[in-house]
């Protein structure tokens, strides 16, 4: 076992979209940088095992619903023959690609890269421990934590049985099963009872709460809750997954409805989809100031600057919500801080896309969160109904809405439903980023036939009129 002693600048914990971000930035303005992550490249859970890898699989799964949806067009493919694992090897290599791709950026930049896990030995030092038994101390002016989280885990459900899934599990792909319990009608839980849905296998849904993706607005996820409802197994809500039990090869499920009754049903699989947690236990914050909320998310202000000064935070471990591109955001704002700019995160609109079918995309303000700030505000839909571009995709089952200021005018949040809905969003981001007004929206000419449309004619709405949606 060896022991080495160096010294950084800045150093980097965890290699996500946030801390590889955050590392890049630094690097470019300058500063020395080393980068430390368990994994051999740069990637985090989003390239490794989260967005990139479950991405890949819901654009397999969008051309097998497109060549089964072509028969209403008069085109018949033959059944689609899924080869397991030629997917998996695409999938792995779209992730080795891109993982390569960062480990070279990561060089091009003089980056040093430290391969093993963090753990602080004080406000200026931690030790790297390799899976060799090597350690590194390693003395540093700041640290940037960037440590991501985890599935969270249900004792009653957390049973030691492989067809009990997490996401990473899911993802791997082993199989395709003839029926997969999904608990959890969220982001993971709906985009991948997608994904799997679409290979063959009879997918159920259970969700605790009354509703799909509880925190959308209602009118956003209604065509995707149609949809699901109608080509899923089944779509529980207001159910309890009580326990699981292995029972030969399958998990028998007892499951608490709505009325009280108790029922049993049996899977191949279980995929266990509750939300994640961050990764802030075990990493020495106890021999800093650092300070650590209730559910476990690193206190950070506005700067990225934890309650000791050397130490900044970034990413899931600092806060919903537990998206990529706010990592990276984050991150690109704590390297300039430490670069000695005055900037901060203070984002008007951070995107929120599930990338199910329809996909449900929204930013800025929501109507529900409008609502329960008492806050007044006009809101405007234009239905997919009314689009030519909608309608030559087959897909009239989408909406657009903006939500405004009824005395400014000024756009404050904008949802879409319908698919490239995760597209079609980043207008409505820079519409809320630059305070535009509906009339700037409308105003904008629009290229004709496209989605995007759904967004100027929901802006002319504002006004009493839209070109194909008629108003009394
Ligand atoms: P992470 O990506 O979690 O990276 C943290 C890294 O730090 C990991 O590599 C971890 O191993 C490492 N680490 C932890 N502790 C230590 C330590 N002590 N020492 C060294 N290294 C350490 N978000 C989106 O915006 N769009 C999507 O489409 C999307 N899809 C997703 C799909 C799935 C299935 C999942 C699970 C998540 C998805 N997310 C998506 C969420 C997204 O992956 C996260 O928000 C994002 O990865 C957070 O980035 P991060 O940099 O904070 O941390
Ligand atoms: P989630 O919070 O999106 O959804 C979890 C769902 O599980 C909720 O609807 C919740 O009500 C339900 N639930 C909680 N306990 C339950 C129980 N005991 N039984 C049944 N249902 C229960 O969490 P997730 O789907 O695990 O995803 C975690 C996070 O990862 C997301 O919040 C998001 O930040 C990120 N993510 C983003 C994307 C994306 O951007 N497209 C994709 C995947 C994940």
């Amino acid at each position: 076992m060896a022991r080495e002693q160096r010294s950084t600048s800045v150093v980097v914990i965890g290699g996500g979209p946030g801390g590889y971000a955050a590392a890049f930035a630094a690097a470019d303005l300058g500063l020395e940088v080393t980068l430390v992550d368990d994994a051999p490249n740069p990637g985090g859970v989003c390239l490794y095992r989260g967005c990139i890898p479950s991405k890949a699989l819901l654009n397999v799964a969008h051309v097998l619903d497109q060549a089964r949806q072509a028969a209403d067009w008069g085109v018949t493919f033959s059944e689609p023959k899924v080869d397991l694992e030629r997917l998996r090897t695409w999938k792995d290599e779209v992730v080795q690609k891109m993982t390569e791709g960062l480990g070279d950026l990561s060089k091009k930049r003089g980056i040093t890269f430290v391969q093993g896990r963090a753990t602080f030995a004080g406000p200026k030092r931690v030790t790297v421990s390799a899976e060799s038994g090597d350690e590194l101390e390693l003395s540093f002016e700041h640290a940037i934590l960037a440590t991501g989280s985890q599935p969270v885990r249900i004792p009653a459900l957390s049973i030691d049985s492989s067809r009990v899934m997490d996401s990473t599990d899911a993802l791997r792909l082993e199989d395709i099963p003839g029926s997969l319990l999904v608990v959890g009608g969220g982001y993971i839980g709906l985009e991948l009872a997608t994904v799997y849905h679409a290979l063959g296998t009879q997918v159920s849904v259970v969700e605790l709460t009354s509703e799909l993706l509880p925190g959308a607005d209602r009118d956003l996820v209604r065509p995707l809750a149609a949809k699901v409802k109608r080509v899923l197994h089944a779509v529980h809500l207001k159910t309890q997954v009580l326990s699981l039990e292995e029972r030969g090869e399958q998990i028998l499920a007892r499951l608490k409805g709505e009325d009280g009754e108790e029922r049993e049903e049996s899977f191949d699989r279980v995929l266990v989809a509750v939300g994640r947690r961050p990764n802030s236990a075990n990493l020495g914050l106890e021999t800093t100031k650092v300070e650590v909320t209730e559910r476990g998310f690193v206190r950070v202000d506005s700067q990225r600057r934890t309650a000791e000064p050397t130490i900044f935070a970034i990413g899931d471990v600092a806060g919903e919500p537990m998206l990529a591109h706010k990592a990276s955001h984050e991150g690109r704002v704590a390297a300039e801080v430490i670069s000695g700019r005055r900037v901060a995160f203070e984002p008007q609109a951070i995107p929120a896309v599930v990338f199910t079918d329809p996909e449900v995309a929204w930013c800025g303000l929501t109507e529900a969160a409008a609502k329960e700030q008492g806050r007044q505000v006009k809101v405007v839909r234009f239905p997919w109904g009314a689009s030519g571009r909608a309608a030559t995709l087959g897909r009239s089952d989408g909406v657009t809405k903006l939500i405004v200021d009824p005395e400014s005018e000024q756009v404050l949040g904008v949802g879409i439903c319908g698919p490239g809905a995760g597209e079609l969003i980043a207008e409505g981001v820079l519409a809320v980023e630059m305070a535009a007004l509906a009339s700037d929206v409308m105003l904008s000419i629009h290229p004709h036939p496209t989605l995007s449309e759904t967004i100027m004619e929901a802006a002319e709405s504002v006004y009493g009129s839209s070109t194909h949606f008629y108003r009394k």
